[in-house]
């Protein structure tokens, strides 16, 4: 008796999608095994990528991955930063929600219905068109999704006001173990109905399920905008000056900082006229045309006060160039070294003007180059350890370093990541934050979900 022979998968997957979902090219498999991580990860080829089109169509691929024992492995954009998107598993599927990319907007209600493939940045334009307003700005909101930034809870300069992804996401549906379907939230600001499944699913890596839309929050568009350049001679007066503007009564929109060797690779890089000075801040207002003016006046007027010289934009051009001048950095750095081990710690503001010398003895004890910027408001600061990509024995040494800087931000009450997640690069890291009995938690939780580990397995949990 000859055995009945098995479908692949994969065939599994065709017969229920159709042939144009599914790409088994060697090109295409390649292509989305990466991610922006710039750091070389545990990576492999995946069996496929499929592209959904429609729920039912998530809810079809997730019924044959569990019955097959297939790892899925979601895909937005791919700028994540730690790995999350990357597949590590041979067997496994890229899932790229880049088809699912409508949208729509309820203007009386000031939410919108979202699929996750949506790029941000379109997102965005489109609802200031009606006059409201979507504020979560990772600096890849050009080309990431909402889709990536809901599963990595991103955030940007202006999460100091207006808070981070979690904020803004009302309600979630998304397929869960077997291809059940959960519904959480509503298009409302206030339900205090059991547990708060949405909040525990934003910043879940891809790890519980697949998101298939999302109900956001908009709120009014601010009608103004200002900015201002603050140049310190001595890095202890910056933690002075974010207290002083803080107990003002004004709320900056974005409170950024940048060290002098940040200020110096930007100018190498692309030159915007910043002095050669300690540190600087940008500092941004929002509001009616004349609680700017006010505003921005009156941070001149504190920070004056400190001894510290102060220039305001005085035209949208001049703003523009001074946010191009922070949001450069990132390739900026690449001038300096090839090789960049950027993360996203986050410590209580209080703490920074002692943290930010300490930081910076660790890099003295390794012998690299370091560089600090980021959204001082909130205390989540870039620190980049800058080595040569040539030299294994430099690399190792950011690698030493990088275990320290996430002990000295746990120590200062911290968190290993404010923006960029867990992924694969910060596992180790997070059994340091969470404990014993928070890391069982989290496995629990992830088991609940997925008791087959098939949603991007190997990232943020082991199982
Ligand atoms: C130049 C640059 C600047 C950046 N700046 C910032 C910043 O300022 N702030 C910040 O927070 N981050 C920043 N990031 C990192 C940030 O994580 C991403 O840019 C963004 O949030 C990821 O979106 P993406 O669409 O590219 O998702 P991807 O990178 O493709 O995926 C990210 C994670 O989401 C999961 N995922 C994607 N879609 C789904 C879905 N539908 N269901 C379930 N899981 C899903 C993936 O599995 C993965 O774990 C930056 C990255 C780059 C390259």
């Amino acid at each position: 008796m000859f055995g009945v022979l098995r479908k692949k998968p994969v065939d599994k997957l065709v017969e229920v999608l159709g042939k144009k979902k599914v790409n088994i090219s060697l090109v295409e498999r390649k292509l989305y095994s990466y991610d922006a991580t710039p750091i070389p990860l545990q990576r492999a080829m995946p069996s496929a990528v499929v592209f959904p089109e429609s729920h039912e169509d998530v809810v079809r691929l997730v019924e044959v991955c569990y019955e097959e024992e297939v790892p899925i492995f979601p895909r937005g954009a791919g700028s994540g930063l730690t790995g999350g998107a990357v597949p590590t598993l041979e067997k496994g599927i890229v899932v790229s929600f880049e088809r699912m990319n409508r949208f729509q907007v309820d203007v009386d209600n000031a939410t919108a219905e979202v699929e996750p493939g949506v790029i941000t940045a379109e997102f965005q334009e489109y609802v200031e068109s009606l006059g409201l307003f979507y504020p979560p700005d990772p600096s890849s909101f050009k080309y990431s999704t909402i889709g990536g930034n809901i599963a990595e809870n991103a955030g940007g300069p202006r999460c100091l006001k207006y808070g981070v992804t979690r904020e803004y996401v009302l309600g979630l549906t998304a397929v869960i173990k077997e291809g059940k379907v959960i519904k959480t939230g509503n298009p409302v600001i206030k339900d205090v109905a059991g547990y708060d499944l949405t909040k525990l699913f934003v910043g879940s890596e891809g790890t519980l399920g697949l998101i298939t839309s999302a109900t956001l929050k908009l709120i009014p568009k601010p009608r103004a905008r200002a900015t201002a350049l603050a140049l310190f001679n001595r890095l202890e007066d910056v933690g002075r000056a974010v207290t002083k503007i803080f107990t003002s009564g004004i709320f900056p929109s974005a409170l950024e900082f940048m060290d002098e060797d940040a200020i110096r690779a930007v100018e190498d890089f692309k030159p915007v006229g910043l002095p050669k000075v300690k540190a600087l801040l940008l500092i941004e207002v929002d509001g009616s045309p004349s609680s700017v003016k006010e505003d921005i006046s009156r941070v001149e007027e504190l920070l004056r006060s400190m001894g510290v010289e102060v220039r305001t934009a005085s035209s949208k051009e001049e703003e523009e160039k001074l946010w191009s001048a922070r949001k450069s950095l990132g390739p900026a750095l690449g001038n300096l070294k090839s090789g960049k081990i950027n993360e996203d710690i986050v410590i209580p503001r209080i703490y920074l003007s002692e943290a930010i010398p300490k930081f910076r003895e660790i890099a003295k004890k390794y012998d690299l180059l370091m560089v600090i910027f980021g959204h001082i408001g909130d205390g989540n600061l870039h620190v980049n350890l800058l080595y040569d990509k040539a030299n294994r024995e430099e690399e190792e040494r950011a690698e030493r370093a990088v275990d320290e800087v996430f002990e000295l931000s746990l120590k200062y009450k911290g968190s290993i990541t404010g923006e960029h997640g867990v992924g694969l690069t910060k596992k180790k890291f997070l059994k340091w934050q969470f404990g014993e009995a928070g890391y069982e938690l989290l496995r629990g939780i992830k088991l609940l979900f997925d008791p087959k580990n098939l949603f991007n397995p190997g990232k943020v949990v082991e199982v």
